[in-house]
């Protein structure tokens, strides 16, 4: 699984990492970043609960 956020869109509410920090974190530049592709199995519920609470809806998740 590939989780992906769209820098464009991402308003920086810091929600994916709370969510799943083992697969999101904030950059310097306060947009979230996905750092842990492909996501750990372990991590995978946790990063599509993540994606379905982005208020943005820009993160993306390929199976
Ligand atoms: Fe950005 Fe969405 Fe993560 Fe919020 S949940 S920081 S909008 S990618």
């Amino acid at each position: 699984m590939i989780a992906e956020v769209d820098q464009n869109e991402c308003i920086g509410c810091e929600s994916c990492p709370a969510f799943c920090p083992e697969v999101f974190r904030m950059g310097a530049d306060g947009l979230a970043e996905a750092y842990t592709n492909p996501v750990p199995s372990e991590c995978e519920e946790a990063a599509k609960e993540a994606a379905e609470g982005c208020p943005a809806h820009c993160i993306s998740i390929e199976e």
